[in-house]
């Protein structure tokens, strides 16, 4: 049986990457997607594990070679993306796949797979609460925090095109409700 597909979307600090990490500690048979993108690697960030590195001009050839699932310039010249092949053979061979994405690429994968994917959208309890862990995870220049603070606002309104919301105030409260919708969409 074809794999199933599990979407989290959220504005950038909300804790979605912490949550998709214990979700794969605790849900057998889930692998995650690792996306492509233009930009840096950040901290600890290694080529083909958090994600594929590309210059944005490899990134141009690949969309115009037709390679993506679904691609965005989610901040200005930094493209981030989903590799086609992958993911089919990952879904082929009955693997369940977890995607972490921007709103909008949420709701195109969302699109794309219908019944055979779950969306949840990750939401902070506040944006003054997101600058706090943006600034506290000490990753990002000043500037890309201002960014992504900016970005948060529009993102947010994305929520209610979701299947599921869970707000990531108490993380591990957040953490238990995603691990139970999950498995209860995986029907285990
Ligand atoms: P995202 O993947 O959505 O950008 P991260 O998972 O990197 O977000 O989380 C952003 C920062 O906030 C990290 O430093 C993380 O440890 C911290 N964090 C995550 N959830 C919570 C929470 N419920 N309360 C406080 N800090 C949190
Ligand atoms: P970050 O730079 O914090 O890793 O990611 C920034 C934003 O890009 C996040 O909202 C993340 O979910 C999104 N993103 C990561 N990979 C993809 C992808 O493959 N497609 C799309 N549309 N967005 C992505």
């Amino acid at each position: 049986m074809d794999g199933k597909v599990l979407i989290f979307s959220a504005p950038s600090g909300s804790g979605k990457s912490t949550i998709i990490r214990h979700l794969l500690t605790q849900v057998q048979g889930l692998r995650f997607s690792i996306s492509a993108t233009s930009r840096a690697p950040r901290g600890e960030e290694r080529d083909g594990v958090e994600y594929y590195f590309f210059s944005p001009e490899q990134f141009r050839e690949k969309i115009a070679a037709g390679e993506f699932l679904e691609y965005e310039e989610v901040y200005p010249g930094r493209f981030y993306g989903t590799l086609r092949r992958p993911v089919d053979e990952m879904l082929a061979e009955g693997t369940n796949v977890v995607f972490d994405v921007d709103v909008v690429g949420g709701c195109n994968i969302k699109q794309a797979y219908g019944d055979r994917a779950l969306s949840i959208f990750i939401q902070p309890p506040s944006v003054d609460e997101l600058r706090k862990r943006l600034v506290a995870r000490a990753t990002d220049t000043p500037e890309a925090i201002d960014q992504r603070v900016a970005k948060a606002e529009q993102e947010l309104a994305f929520a209610p095109r979701f299947d599921a919301v869970v707000v990531n105030d108490n993380l591990d409260e957040a953490q238990r409700e995603t691990v139970a919708l999950v498995r209860d969409f995986l029907g285990r």
